[in-house]
């Protein structure tokens, strides 16, 4: 019998999230690995034994033993997509937005620029503290593993900035996935020098490349051409880079067309949500029909064709101010109408490999970092069924417990 560090005991599920190598897609994405009365044992930081705590009991004596007393454990769940790293709320346009009336005496400037020229002026200290009060709470509510932009800089000093505050998060229990993102969108001194802005972006990568992993590029028709995009992500890739791309949010740009076999899709739902992009507006007496309509349809599109998809909650003030990937998943079974086992998966083992990282984390198998999840609930659907508040009762983080409820 091997004496380790911890067993996690008792799951009346032990949702697994095994997939095969390249994550779920297709027919695979409806059929969840489930454990009844699984157990996971934990050394050193990683899952050494996956199976019924009968067996597991036999096989492991524990320093530590959390016994999730017939609740649901999962693995920790991925956030492959976030601007985490800004200042500046912008609740104030929001309530514009919903309701459609500029408010008096409140001139609002627009956008993501307003969240620039606040992140311009903040310090790398107040950032960071920010930062990681906003990842203290979505530990608590089950993220282990999360991306991070920069792209409120958008000029040399305040994008290597963002990079160093991003670096210095590097030891909270959520991990950090680093992503150089200078072409978010273009700033307005370069209005009219769009050029001189590309080359910005290109010249600043070797720099940023010391810190960042990714290079991401806002392709749409509010950002950069798919010619930009493309000379951006040449470049990045002979740094040795790897890429993400915002496609197509507002228009069409030619983003999609970059998606082929090997690109993982992100979802996501919470700005669907957020932007009101289903419901239709009043404009005056008038109903004007919702923008976006059709998000069920496309994404079951998606899915039929065997892309393989990913959830987020691309947390930022403007389109989604929200730091619950609890919440995301159950925006996606509402608003896109995915079924359950779909969602455990995009929320798991395909955003960990939307990161690179599918053979690393993102499911409960032995070698993999013990990032475990024990919930308030004993099934994994009534994770997406409850919604608005927090169901996590305890978080493993490269296995330690990192968040407990009980606390
Ligand atoms: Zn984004």
């Amino acid at each position: 019998m091997r004496l380790i560090d911890l067993l996690v005991t008792n799951a009346t599920e032990l949702v697994t999230s095994r997939t095969d190598a390249r994550g779920a897609a297709g027919a695979a994405l409806r059929t969840l690995d489930v454990i009844a009365n699984g157990a996971v044992a934990i050394d050193k930081g990683r899952i050494v034994d996956v199976g019924p705590t009968r067996t597991l009991r036999r096989r492991h004596r524990a320093r530590r033993t959390l016994d999730a007393r017939g609740r649901l454990v999962t693995p920790g769940l991925v956030d492959c997509h976030s601007h985490l790293v800004f200042a500046g709320s912008r609740h104030v346009e929001y309530e514009q937005l919903v309701t459609g009336e500029a408010m008096p005496g409140k001139r609002l400037e627009g956008g993501i620029r307003y969240t620039v020229a606040r992140t311009r002026a903040a310090s790398a200290a107040a950032l960071g503290a920010q930062a990681r009060r906003d990842l203290d709470r979505m530990l608590a509510h089950g993220t282990t593993t999360i991306e991070v932009k920069t792209g409120y800089g958008l000029d040399r000093d305040t994008e290597l900035r963002m990079l160093r505050v991003i670096h210095g998060l590097r030891g909270h229990a959520v991990d950090i996935v680093p992503t150089y993102l200078g072409a978010h969108v273009l700033p307005a001194e370069y209005a009219d020098r769009r050029e001189a802005y590309v080359r910005l972006v290109i010249d600043t990568l070797p720099a940023a490349r010391r810190w960042a992993e990714y290079c991401d590029v806002w392709c749409d028709t509010i950002a950069f051409t798919a010619a930009e995009t493309e000379r951006i992500a040449r470049a990045a890739l002979a740094l040795g880079y790897r890429l993400r791309l915002h496609a197509d949010q507002v228009g069409d740009a030619g983003g999609a067309a970059l998606a082929r076999s090997g690109v993982v899709g992100v979802l996501l739902p919470s700005v669907t949500y957020h932007m009101m992009e289903m419901i239709p507006k009043l404009d005056g007496a008038a109903l004007v029909p919702a923008a976006k309509p059709f998000w069920p349809a496309l994404v079951r599109r998606m899915i039929d064709r065997g892309m393989r998809l990913a959830l987020s909650a691309d947390y930022n003030p403007g389109t989604s101010p929200t730091l619950s990937m609890q919440s995301v998943m159950q925006l996606a079974a509402r608003l896109y109408r995915l079924g359950y086992a779909e969602i455990w998966h995009m929320a798991t083992i395909n955003a960990a490999h939307a990161l690179d990282r599918g053979a690393d984390r993102g499911s409960l198998e032995t070698g993999k970092r013990a990032d475990v999840v024990v919930w308030s609930v004993p099934e994994h659907g009534m994770v997406i069924n409850r919604f608005g508040t927090n169901l996590v009762d305890a978080v493993v983080a490269n296995g330690r417990v990192a968040w407990s409820a009980a606390r």
